[in-house]
């Protein structure tokens, strides 16, 4: 970057919420349609109301896709989000994450490495290629995506993992499902999958800490990852609310453990949970187990339904927290002085790749 135009991030902090508003609407205004800034459910009030587009994340990565004027996809989410953007992006198109430190605690709990020695070590016992499918869910890193693809495998999100799964079982007889042990185990198990059938593979033991016959027996080996956020949530608290709220409805998101979830009258995706809430009548009640920033915001917006979290703490995204006003403006201005900051350019053999198993998913489901 060339000092000479750059746009400093720190004085930033010294203006006023006015000052700011003023200037990222005018930066906004400026830039017009060759920005197009995109927000996730769990983005914080302050930074999400400047968004153009609103969504999951792979939603908002196909309804990005559909703006060829925007030259530069300003994603304010996390950092695979971002990636996901830039490979599902046209060429022309630059993907930019305000802040790089915005990552995700549940996608760097699997690596590249780490992936690829499960796969040699389960080589060992099993025909990988010709007996396992691995599928990551797509809150991880592009590598891994790109690994998905190269082997057969897929993506899958919190919409359609179920899909996911079903077709993985028609192509071969295992799956190997990362980083989120709890969607895998919440997926499987609303398919039939008995518990014993799905195993923990532990990325630090050998051979995963499992016995040969335990990932013989297995259908799904489960990566040992998780929502730092979702797993706040605990059995406890919805027996709390339903001693509390007789004929409560309680939605909790399949990022939460099993043992939540098998207490939830429903579990779906930021998407489904929103349109759940918003197509009951005035006067429903809900109880709601994902990240507070989208529960505050249905709350606001349908006062005349009772909405309540889950948690009696608070469950925040504090990476998707990082991107915070100041962020959005110093990209914003940057963008106006001619400077990209924080691009996030997927490497093109791993995008290849990861596009080949995005590919795939969007032909299943
Ligand atoms: S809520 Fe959890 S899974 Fe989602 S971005 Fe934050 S840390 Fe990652």
């Amino acid at each position: 970057m060339t000092t000479a135009n750059k746009v400093a991030l720190d004085p930033l902090y010294q203006l006023t919420d006015a000052e700011l508003d003023a200037r990222i609407v005018a930066a906004k205004a400026a830039l017009g349609n060759r920005c197009v800034i995109l927000g996730h459910h769990y983005q914080r009030e302050e930074v999400y109301r400047y968004a153009d587009l609103t969504g999951d994340s792979l939603k908002l990565a196909r309804l990005a896709s559909q703006r060829p004027e925007a030259d530069y996809i300003l994603f304010c989410g996390v950092h695979f989000m971002a990636e996901v953007a830039d490979i599902l992006s046209a060429p022309h198109q630059t993907a930019i994450l305000p802040d790089m430190a915005a990552g995700c605690s549940m996608a760097d709990m699997a690596d590249l490495p780490a992936v690829e020695d499960c796969w040699r070590q389960l080589n060992t016992l099993l025909d990988a290629e010709a007996t396992l499918t691995p599928i990551t869910y797509v809150n991880s890193a592009a590598d891994l995506k790109g690994f998905c693809g190269e082997h057969g495998g897929t993506v899958c999100t919190s919409s359609n993992a179920a899909h996911v799964l079903k077709w993985a079982f028609g192509e071969r007889e295992k799956v190997l499902f990362f980083p989120d042990q709890h969607l895998g185990r919440n997926t499987g198990a609303a398919m039939g999958i008995g518990l014993e059938e799905m195993v923990l593979w532990r990325p630090t033991e050998p051979m995963g800490g499992l016995t040969p016959a335990q990932i013989k027996a297995a259908k799904i080996i489960l990566w040992d990852g998780f929502c730092s956020v979702h797993q706040l949530f605990q059995p406890a608290h919805i027996e709390q609310w339903r001693q509390r709220l007789p004929g409560v409805q309680v939605i909790c998101h399949p990022e939460c453990s099993f043992e939540v979830c098998q207490k939830a009258d429903a579990l779906g995706s930021t998407e489904l949970i929103q349109s759940r809430v918003r197509e009951a009548p005035a006067g429903s009640q809900f109880v709601i187990g994902t990240e507070l920033n989208l529960v505050n915001r249905l709350k606001h917006e349908m006062p005349e339904k009772e909405i309540h979290f889950l948690s009696p703490t608070l469950c925040m995204c504090s990476t998707m927290f990082r991107i915070d006003p100041q962020h959005l403006l110093w990209s914003l201005e940057n963008l106006i002085a001619g400077e990209v900051v924080n691009p996030i350019v997927v490497p093109a053999q791993q995008a290849a790749m990861a596009k080949v198993a995005l590919e795939r998913m969007l032909a299943i489901v």
